[in-house]
């Protein structure tokens, strides 16, 4: 048996032509993202408002007011194109546990020995990630980044982020709220098995920055992990284009708790002059301490200062180590011409 099904857009009327792998049906006559799937029948996909437009230029402009690198450029500054979507976000609950073996040096009555070290952890996460994949976004991985910190997740995402993130059933989007903002719905492209793994292996790199300590050597890291939860979020995204000086730059807002996420802007002369001046120093600390090893005096010194003397050849070995990469990344940070701000 066939059973054939047939849509409406909700907005219009027009017929749709759902797969089966849509959330969100895009009219194609009116532009109206009409809810579709099961998934969202569960209470697993959401949407959260957001401000309208002018008030995202308000803090666009609000910002240029106040940043210090565009004193006496202001006049200069010409929003070119705003852009927003909403971003299809995927929010997990981790269960993860495992664990760390390592090996350190401790003194203990003034003997060194190695002693093995084995930690075991077991830790909830929340985890963000983006439902798109065709298209790398730096804005969309640091919103992802930005939400899901500062979280301690209790028994359910959604009570966990709600104080912060008011979200909706997308069963509740009316055409009225729809009118008012006509932001685009952008497609689910990451399946919630697909997701599932992206989640793991970002819980994974958590597990390792949490657990793995930065002294001694890894013997092994052990994870486990299990997908507890997890709903989709349509969060807005906004960003705003502008030109200055002959080259064209964004700032991207979270739409709805109204802050800035990041920042691509022009490095102005004054932070490339900084960073030629740190890069000189960093030349003259090489010069001034790789001039001790040519010199008798210095290796005199040092046979002479006996127990101190490892010490005293640790600190030009790190002094000329300092120097050494001031200048390196005073010398590419000068070159560059754009800046990230997170
Ligand atoms: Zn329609």
């Amino acid at each position: 048996m066939v059973i054939i099904q047939v849509l409406k857009c909700k907005n219009c009327g027009a017929p749709l032509e759902p797969t089966p792998e849509d959330i969100i049906l895009v009219c194609p006559y009116c532009g109206f993202p009409n809810a579709y799937d099961e998934l969202f029948e569960k209470g697993n996909v959401y949407f959260v408002d957001s401000v309208p437009k002018k008030e995202i230029l308000r803090l666009f402009w609000e910002r240029m007011r106040k940043d210090k690198d565009f004193v006496g450029l202001r006049g200069k500054i010409q929003v070119v194109k705003m852009e927003g979507a909403y971003i299809p976000l995927w929010f997990a609950k981790v269960r993860a546990w495992g664990y760390v073996k390592y090996e350190i040096y401790e003194k203990k009555d003034g003997k060194k020995r190695t002693v093995i070290k084995l930690n075991e952890f077991e830790d909830n996460y929340l985890v963000c990630i983006s439902g798109r994949k065709s298209v790398y976004d730096i804005a969309v991985e640091e919103l992802t980044k930005k939400l899901q910190k500062g979280y301690i997740i209790l028994q359910d995402i959604r009570e966990t982020l709600n104080p912060k993130v008011k979200l909706q059933p997308l069963k509740n989007l009316s055409v009225e709220v729809w009118e008012n903002l006509k932001l685009e719905f952008l497609n689910v492209e990451l399946s919630r098995e697909e997701a599932e793994r992206v989640v793991l292996d970002k819980s994974s790199d958590m597990a390792k920055s949490f657990h793995v300590p930065e002294e001694g050597k890894l013997l092994a890291f052990n994870f486990g992990g299990e997908v507890e939860d997890m709903i989709l979020i349509f969060y807005p995204l906004w960003k705003v284009y502008y030109d200055i000086e002959g080259g064209t730059y964004f700032v991207a807002y979270d739409g709805h708790r109204k802050r800035e996420i990041l920042a691509l802007e022009p490095n102005r002369i004054w932070r490339k002059i900084s960073s030629l001046i740190a890069a000189v120093c960093g030349v003259a600390i090489v010069g001034l301490f790789s001039a001790f090893f040519g010199n008798p005096y210095f290796w005199r010194f040092v046979a002479e200062a006996k127990k101190g003397a490892a010490l005293i050849l640790a600190f030009v070995i790190s002094a000329l180590y300092f120097g050494f990469e001031l200048a390196r990344l005073s010398g590419r940070k000068m070159s560059w011409d754009v800046r990230v701000e997170k």
